[in-house]
């Protein structure tokens, strides 16, 4: 395993490609725009290595019994799913922010997965070149970023029907020693500071979009590939070191995404999971986006404990904890962060074993918390925003804090109760600001796939017509017509809950 600066270290041997503001970053690591993304993924490093979080942040491969970073591990039971769960709560807390390394992580448990059952209907030999990978990813401790979200162009059209066929990542040519990719992935989390990206189609695909179902790895400074970090809210305060003004300075909000660009990027057959079979593309999909999904009421959990933490702070410093309606609002946003962790546990303990052996988690309740994310992160926000106050919308910056001419105006009238030091109130007032607003509120709706998306699939997961059955049992009514029965008790044999898909 890696430690963090070792982590580091290996992140200055490459060769990625950055764009920020037009320009190509000569360090993209050490600059301030990047560096608290860094910090927060060394810490899945760092962590691996203190006695306290081993049993949550390290695992044992299947493939090797070597002792690992739980970010490569194959999932091997439900415990496995839940300390997962655990695992991503725990950083989440520490960090306040996106760690990034789980989209590489639910990459390689889809691909895995999805891979076997391939090579067994089709009889490919896609598994055991992943599973080869796979040793490497593990045995290096590599960071790998998922890369699933094409620029998708017209949504109402086909990638095959798209003006511009590059608005889909397509194989454009293939021969014996491997296949050349042209497209772009949007939204990379992490990507700037990864080893690896594990690329996946975007969507389920029609028989005649094969050039687009493709999984392969790629290394993220291969030739060809460039990356254009994207803009946050915020995020100019970090260009001029603004101590307080960022609000999370260490670890900065959400993941540091990025526009990752491959023109006509040459992949090794080694490195192909999958190639022209659209049936499957689907299935991949739905795999890696409920793993993902399970993952929000862990990191956005965590996250909310330190948003109530900061907004029960405030209130302290702005002397009105005792109050009932405040005591109530952070009663508020306990009930809503412990209800999206119940999902995300949920999902893990009803998990089951796939066809590799592989533990998948249950795809509705891991949708289920997902949908949840993109409604009670804006409620457990808007009630910090509630209790903090407007100040955090109109403070001055810490700069005028410093100022000899106008410091004295800002700590005599943005002073709370008279125990806490202006600047105590200020930094936390910044922390709810910047952990509230803008991108963090976006990434909870859409990361992980926007709402529609999780709710196509609890259409297709809940066997709604079994809850019909369920109806027409209790009331009396025959199955093939309306002809009631005569009595209202079930006769047993209907499998109600115990329905896959319920
Ligand atoms: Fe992990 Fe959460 Fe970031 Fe997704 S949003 S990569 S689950 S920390």
């Amino acid at each position: 395993m890696k430690n963090g600066r070792e982590y580091v270290d290996s992140l200055r041997k490459l060769n990625t490609k950055v764009y920020l503001f037009g320009e190509l970053l000569e360090d993209p690591c050490e600059h301030a725009m990047l560096r608290p993304h860094v910090n927060a993924a060394r810490l899945t490093f760092d962590l691996a290595f203190s006695p306290r979080y081993e049993d949550l942040m390290t695992a044992v491969s299947h493939l090797t019994g070597h002792k690992i970073n739980r970010f490569t591990s194959i999932h091997q039971s439900c415990d496995d799913l839940v300390k997962k769960v655990k695992m991503l709560r725990t950083i989440a807390q520490m960090t306040g922010s996106c760690f990034q390394r789980c989209v590489g992580f639910d990459a390689l448990n889809a691909i895995y997965t999805v891979s076997y059952e391939m090579d067994k209907a089709l009889g490919t030999s896609y598994h055991r070149r992943f599973r080869d990978y796979l040793v490497r990813i593990q045995d290096n401790d590599l960071m790998v970023a998922g890369s699933m979200t094409d620029p998708k162009g017209d949504r109402s059209l086909p990638p095959g029907k798209q003006s511009d066929p590059d608005l889909y990542m397509r194989v454009v040519s293939e021969d014996e020693k491997g296949i050349v990719l042209r497209g772009a992935k949007a939204h990379m989390t992490g990507i700037v500071n990864s080893h690896e990206m594990l690329i996946m189609p975007t969507a389920a695909l029609s028989p005649e979009d094969k050039a687009y179902a493709v999984a392969c790895a790629i290394p993220v400074d291969a030739p060809g590939v460039l990356h254009i970090f994207g803009r946050q809210t915020n995020d100019e305060r970090r260009l001029y070191g603004g101590r307080i003004d960022q609000g999370n300075a260490q670890y900065g909000i959400v993941g540091g995404e990025a526009l990752t660009v491959l023109e006509d990027v040459f992949v090794p057959w080694e490195n192909v999971f999958m190639c022209g079979e659209t049936q499957y593309a689907g299935l991949l999909v739905e795999r890696f986006a409920s793993y993902h999904r399970q993952n929000y009421g862990g990191c956005k959990g965590g996250v909310s404990d330190v948003v109530t933490g900061a907004a029960a702070l405030l209130a302290e410093y702005n002397g009105v904890s005792k109050v009932s309606h405040i005591k109530d609002k952070l009663i508020e946003m306990i009930l809503l962060t412990e209800t999206l962790y119940s999902g995300s546990l949920a999902c893990s303990y009803e998990g089951k074993p796939t066809a590799s052996g592989a533990y998948f988690v249950d795809p509705l309740l891991a949708n289920v918390t997902k949908q949840n994310v993109t409604r009670y992160i804006y409620e457990i926000d808007r009630l910090a925003q509630d209790i903090a106050g407007g100040f955090i919308a109109t403070l001055p910056s810490d700069r005028d804090l410093d100022s000899r001419e106008v410091g004295g105006y800002v700590r005599k009238y943005f002073a709370g109760v008279s125990s806490v030091p202006v600047e105590d109130r200020m930094r936390m007032a910044r922390l709810v600001e910047n952990m509230t607003g803008g991108t963090a509120l976006v990434e909870s709706m859409h990361g992980a796939g926007s709402p529609q998306a999780q709710r196509v699939m609890l259409a297709r997961q809940a066997n709604l017509e079994g809850k019909k059955e369920l109806a027409r049992i209790l009331a009396g009514i025959q199955k093939n017509n309306s002809e009631t029965c005569g009595r209202g008790l079930h006769n047993f044999e209907h499998k109600g809950y115990e329905k896959e898909g319920r």
